[in-house]
């Protein structure tokens, strides 16, 4: 397939919530002829591993009136719901701090795609392609994307919106345990709960958003079993409640350049807080707007730092729980089908009918051994994006066109999202969003975010010059 002289051509890898609102900004901005590609290899196209849930248990954790698609007009998802109140499945009226079901989110997306395509100005069009991109081959002075089955698609600009990595393994060793069909290694993947018998015991590993999602699920299938969750810490996240907006107190200071002064200024102000009977929530989303700037002051070292002391604590207050969802998880606490564990895991092995786990007590540093039906992976998505085995990021490796951050927490690449070569050079026509741009933005993986980087990002691919910059020499 070859682009027509006179039309832009857009790829943008990946279909999830990231991908979506990329294509829905091009196709609302685009006004000369353009094509936009959509690649998904897997999900509904607007759904990734956030929005695919068909659980109506599993909950958004922004409230509905902050979780709209467009950075000018962020109530507009709850006005959407609202006006389908009648929707088999949709609530009948919505509240501004109501915690919808994440699967309305992904109708929401879809819908918004339909609207933009149906919308656009004429001569710009989207074509959606079902597959997986492996390949991306410059040799020939044009972006070829190649997909898994063969084909092959033209693009003059090419967007990666790959999301996040699936976890490390719980243990980081090689253990035949992790080719057993008890041992679920993505979470987010159909079919995660096959052939576990109702009465056994489950081993979560991990006490995030996603172990807290796999809970829910289980209880909701009927599993009658205990469920044992472990992670490092056995923090739970911490839970939203309603408050009214705290001002920036951060608007006019300089910014702190180190972790340490950082956190104490958090703290003061959160003390501040607390003295005048405010709750230390709004204080930090106060400063969420300003996380790039305050990340962008760090040095690599300090960063090391945060992610040494900081992450876990700063994790589990910025990504917090519905309340229905918490009071849930709570009431199966107090009625012991749930445990929660901080410790380390040092042994996996498959049984006669089970696998036996055993972990050391984070806390008494006694070993503890659980036998349980089936092990689940929810240790959160690893970033490394140069080791992972996925096929399209191996080949873009091979051929020298991404590397990664100091810290490996994401691809290597400016704040706006232009990917840098493993030699440090703008690639010119190769682009990122969302999950790949942790290292150099941190705060970048939820709607809000993602919303502004999405409309910024096709702002610039519509402005670039329509043929691709001069192809980068392979690394080998
Ligand atoms: C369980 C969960 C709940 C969340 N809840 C919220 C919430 O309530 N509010 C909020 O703001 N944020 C939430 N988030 C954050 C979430 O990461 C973002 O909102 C958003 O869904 C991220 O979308 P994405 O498109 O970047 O990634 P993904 O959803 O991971 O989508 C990436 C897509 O790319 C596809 N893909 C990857 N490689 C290829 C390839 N080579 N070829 C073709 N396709 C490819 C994948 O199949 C996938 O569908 C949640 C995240 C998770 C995991």
């Amino acid at each position: 397939m070859n682009a027509s002289d006179s039309e832009r051509r857009i790829a943008v890898i990946g279909g999830g919530c990231s991908g979506v609102l990329v294509a829905i900004q091009l196709l609302r901005q685009a006004q000369a002829p353009t094509r936009v590609l959509l690649f998904e290899r897997m999900t509904d196209v607007g759904r990734g591993v956030a929005y695919g849930t068909e659980n109506h248990e599993h909950l958004l954790n922004v409230p509905a009136s902050r979780m709209g698609a467009f950075p000018d007009d962020i109530g507009h998802f709850q006005r959407w719901v609202t006006e389908r109140g009648s929707t088999p499945g949709f609530p009948a009226t919505v509240a501004p701090g109501d915690f919808l079901p994440r699967w309305i989110f992904g109708e929401y997306l879809r819908a918004m795609l339909a609207e933009a395509r149906a919308a656009a100005a004429p001569g710009v069009a989207f074509e959606e392609i079902k597959g997986e991109v492996i390949d991306l081959e410059t040799e020939t002075g044009e972006v070829r994307l190649r997909c898994g089955d063969g084909r092959a698609f033209v693009a003059g600009q090419v967007v990666l919106a790959l999301g996040n990595l699936p976890g490390e393994y719980p243990i980081r060793r090689s253990l035949p345990i992790y080719r057993s069909q008890r041992y679920v290694h993505v979470p987010w993947r159909a079919g995660v709960l096959a052939g576990l018998e109702p009465e056994a015991e489950v081993l979560i590993v991990g006490a995030g958003l996603t172990a807290v999602d796999l809970v829910l699920e289980l209880r909701s299938k009927g599993h009658r079993g205990l469920i044992h969750a472990l992670s490092r810490r056995g923090l739970l996240p911490q839970v939203h409640r309603a408050a009214a907006p705290y001002a920036d107190f951060l608007a006019g200071e300089k910014l702190p350049t180190t972790i340490r002064a950082l956190m104490r200024r958090i703290r003061a102000e959160v003390g501040n807080a607390a003295a005048r009977g405010i709750d230390w929530r709004p204080v930090l989303d106060a400063i969420r707007a300003r996380t790039p700037s305050l990340w962008a002051g760090l040095s690599w070292d300090e960063r090391a730092r945060f992610m040494r002391h900081v992450r876990p604590f700063w994790e589990g207050h910025r990504h917090r729980l519905a309340p229905d969802v918490a009071e849930k998880i709570e009431a199966q606490r107090a009625a012991g089908q749930v445990i929660f564990y901080a410790g380390r895991l040092d042994k996996l092995v498959e049984t006669d009918g089970g696998v036996e786990a055993r972990f050391r007590s984070r806390h008494t540093g006694q070993h503890q051994t659980v036998k349980v039906g089936k092990v689940i992976n929810c240790t959160g998505p690893r970033s490394d994006y140069s080791k992972y085995q996925h096929p399209l990021l191996i080949n873009l490796l091979a051929r020298g066109l991404i590397g990664h951050d100091p810290l490996a927490l994401g691809l290597s690449a400016t704040t706006a999202g232009e990917v840098l070569a493993y030699d440090g050079t703008q690639v010119g026509w190769l682009f990122t969003l969302g999950a790949p741009l942790k290292g150099v933005l941190w705060e970048c993986t939820a709607v809000p975010e993602i919303r502004a980087q999405a409309r910024t990002l096709a702002e610039r691919l519509l402005a670039a010059e329509k043929l691709p910059a001069p192809m980068k020499p392979s690394k080998t």
